[in-house]
């Protein structure tokens, strides 16, 4: 696996793909600058070696040039964090671009217009890409929000720069962690998955069976394992065409000893909303009317221990409408159990879909081992998919 440390970028332009797809609110100021963060460490690298850095992205939908989706609109704040004034062009190929290319200095910083002003970018246009590949001597990925996409910047690329090509520093690290929990883990493993709806999850279930040796399924799905087995959910969500699958999971998992883990006891509310009644109550038994929005006392108790004897942690999915407050609490109780565990030895990684929204909310961010920074493309590692971007830099 090339990374960054395989290249002396001593005048060298280095083409990286960053993924700059930060939120920004109606003064165009961006709202959420994690991604710009996260993508410092490998342009800092360069710099440091006195090479010279191009860098592209995404930003949005837009359709064909839209000023509201100019990657202009992060510059101050990719300058202000970079520590480097961020030269800017608005265009990604063409002369504008080449001319913006050719003037960039050593230890300079050139960012291009949203590459996705090009529909070539999304369809993944060869001739698009061989433009892009012209703007530097080494192609460096560090995208990996964008990384289980065949896009023109992020695969198709790769093709033109034979050898010189690498994986940069933060999609190295997030490769080696899914790495860590799913082919080089020191066991017991722990995969827990909360979250909505088990049809969203079901190719990771199936995949992550064969890696681990607790499975916790907790929050809104586990009610349809609960419903199969004949328990009672009153108003709870349940997906009832994944029952049959619900139980054939349950199935494969004892035939392949992995101890599953769901919930035995719910906060039920008698409304979907922070200021509904509430009970807990045995997740067998909750009463029509009443559903089940976060997990009980007990069952946190259970987790704690699960949690506490694993020395491998994956977390996807939150255990209940962590949105809500007063539904928060199953959720941040296994937060705490899992900054516990990786205070003591092990590793944690949360991330796929919508799981670091809850992380972060709650400060649980700086106390796992890992949070991953791209949701898709983590969820499709999890079910065992080659991204191709990733093929892309391996080939
Ligand atoms: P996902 O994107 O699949 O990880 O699902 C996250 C969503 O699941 C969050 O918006 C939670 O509010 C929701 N969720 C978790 N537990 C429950 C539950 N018991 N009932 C309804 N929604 C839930």
């Amino acid at each position: 696996m090339k990374t960054l440390k395989d290249f002396n970028f001593k005048n060298k332009k280095a083409l990286i793909r960053v993924d700059f797809n930060v939120p920004l609110n109606d003064k165009f100021e961006v709202t959420d600058a994690t991604r710009i963060q996260a993508a410092k460490s490998s342009i800092i690298a360069i710099l440091e070696q006195e090479g010279s850095c191009i860098l592209m992205s995404h930003l949005g939908r837009p359709k064909g040039f839209q000023d509201e989706f100019s990657l202009n609109h992060i510059v101050a704040k990719a300058s202000e964090i970079l520590g480097v004034n961020v030269k800017f062009v608005s265009d990604c190929i063409g002369d504008k671009a080449e001319e913006a290319v050719a003037n960039l200095e050593s230890g300079e910083i050139l960012l291009l217009e949203n590459l996705r002003f090009y529909e070539e970018e999304k369809n993944g246009d060869a001739a698009f890409a061989e433009k892009l590949s012209k703007h530097g001597d080494v192609y460096v990925n560090d995208a990996f929000g964008t990384a289980h996409r065949a896009h023109a910047s992020t695969t198709i690329i790769a093709q033109f720069f034979q050898e010189n090509k690498c994986f940069g520093n933060l999609l190295a690290r997030e490769i080696e962690s899914i790495d860590k929990v799913l082919n080089n883990s020191e066991r017991p493993v722990l995969a827990i998955l909360g979250g909505a709806k088990v049809s969203s999850k079901i190719t990771v279930i199936e995949n992550i069976l064969d890696k681990v040796d607790h499975l916790i399924i907790g929050g809104g799905m586990s009610f349809t394992f609960i419903k199969a087995q004949g328990g009672k959910i009153g108003n709870s969500i349940c997906e009832d065409d994944k029952m049959e699958l619900a139980l054939e999971i349950l199935k494969r998992a004892k035939a392949k000893n992995v101890q599953v883990h769901i919930p035995v006891d719910v906060i039920a509310a008698d409304d979907f909303s922070n200021d509904a009644n509430t009970q807990i109550i045995d997740i067998n038994t909750i009463p029509d009317g009443w559903e089940g929005v976060d997990a009980g006392p007990k069952s946190r108790e259970i987790f704690d221990t699960v949690v506490n004897q694993c020395k491998t942690i994956l977390w996807n999915g939150p255990l209940g409408v962590f949105e809500m407050e007063s539904f928060a609490g199953g959720t941040i109780s296994l937060g705490n159990s899992i900054d516990t565990a990786t205070q003591n030895g092990a590793f944690s990684l949360v991330g796929g879909g919508d799981s670091v929204a809850a992380v972060k909310q709650f400060g649980f961010a700086e106390k796992v081992s890992y949070v991953s920074t791209g949701g898709g493309a983590m969820l499709e590692m999890l079910e065992g998919k080659t991204l191709p971007g990733i093929d892309a830099i391996l080939k």
